[in-house]
């Protein structure tokens, strides 16, 4: 900043009182990340787990995951509301949530996917993610191609960056007109990818709104165990954690859940004051409508990540939150708003609430706003 820019800044009153009332809010929003528990801790998300209950029950309610029942038995159980009043559930908003800072507005997601692929958009961008995707919704990867030719065809000052798989990232002086649906099918056709020329099926762009970006109010005394290039990770950098990613952990089914558990004891055992270990799969597999892929992925976590770290928090007297960042419908692919089940364990933490983490046996919790605080 130049010398005039600094005299800007203290020469002018409401400037100040800003400055000032910024930084209350972050001084509030770093105690509010300490949370009340005492020494080290370990908070685990899994990504979209939540589901809003009915008649086929929920994935938490048919799995009966054994070690997070045992959690559920010695700790508190309680609802934690994830997605602040107003606002579309999403990763963008349930992560900074659960990591100590409630948005109050659209987060952008661009913002984070920027800062999770290691990319710095310049001053004063708008930033948005863009999406390709069948007419329901689905993702469709197969025309990224097509996609990224109209997208770099639409205005030379727009920076355009296909991000991995369905996603891109378009950052420049103002919000773009996204290409026509005719036109990308037109194009996905003449480069051969099956399903275009559908008119069931026309494929579309989805733009991401630009939006405020998680502050960093946290420090290299938070480790957050990722996969790399995740909306996770690019929370991360954002509040200031720093990130680890194991080999084999990828956000998607199948990801290596057990390389996320050692790295997580390791940290705890090295004295990390607060390890989070974030599983994405579970919202993956719902967004692809696969109720059974979901399952099988709770069961994995609750058998790789859970159960071995409940064994370490016990040894270290450590505590555990596991808490999803939001539902998602495994039946329509759609994220939900409502509170979660969560439940949190350890010295200090009085046995309290249901003794099963389900989204039936919680319906009457307490609804919580911050993992680290269920009494
Ligand atoms: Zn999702």
């Amino acid at each position: 900043m130049s010398a005039a820019g600094l005299t800007d800044v203290w020469d002018a009153p409401d400037d100040a009182d800003d400055l000032d009332a910024a930084e209350d809010r972050d001084a509030a929003a770093r105690a509010e990340a300490a949370g009340h528990t005492r020494g080290r801790r370990v908070l685990v998300i899994p990504d979209g787990l939540a589901e809003r209950p009915g008649p086929l029950g929920t994935t938490l309610s048919s799995v009966k995951p054994m070690a997070l029942n045992a959690v559920a038995r010695r700790g508190a159980v309680r609802r934690v509301a994830t997605t602040p009043e107003g606002l579309q559930p999403g990763s963008e908003v349930g992560l900074p949530t659960l990591l100590g800072w409630a948005p109050t507005g659209v987060v952008s997601r661009g913002r984070i996917d920027a800062a999770a692929h290691g990319l710095d958009e310049p001053r004063g961008a708008v930033v948005h993610r863009v999406d390709v995707r069948h007419d329901d919704g689905r993702p469709w990867p197969e025309l990224a191609p097509s996609a990224l030719t109209l997208l770099r065809g639409l205005d030379e000052a727009l920076h355009v960056e296909h991000l991995s798989a369905h996603r891109f990232l378009v950052w420049g002086h103002r919000t773009p007109t996204l290409p026509r649906r005719l036109d990308l099918d037109d194009l996905g056709s003449a480069h051969g990818v099956a399903g275009t020329h559908d008119p069931d099926d026309l494929p579309r762009f989805q733009l991401w709104p630009d939006g405020i970006e998680p502050p960093p109010i946290l420090d290299e005394d938070t480790v957050v165990v990722c996969a790399p290039r995740s909306t996770m990770a690019g929370v991360a950098r954002l509040m200031g954690a720093a990130t680890v990613h194991p080999a084999g952990a990828t956000g998607r089914p199948g990801t290596s859940v057990a390389a996320k558990a050692r790295a997580a004891v390791s940290l705890l055992r090295d004295g990390i004051h607060t390890v989070v270990v974030h599983v994405g799969s579970p919202d993956e597999a719902a967004h692809a409508r696969d109720p059974q892929a979901k399952r099988l992925e709770m069961q994995k976590i609750d058998r790789d990540l859970i159960a071995p770290l409940a064994a370490v928090v016990l040894d270290l007297g450590a505590t555990l939150a596991i808490v999803p960042d939001h539902g998602t419908d495994p039946r329509t692919g759609e994220h939900l708003a409502d509170p979660v089940p969560g439940v949190l364990w350890g010295p200090g933490v009085r046995s309290s609430g249901p003794d099963r983490v389900t989204e039936e046996a919680v319906a009457q919790a307490p609804v919580v706003s911050s993992p680290w605080r269920m009494d």
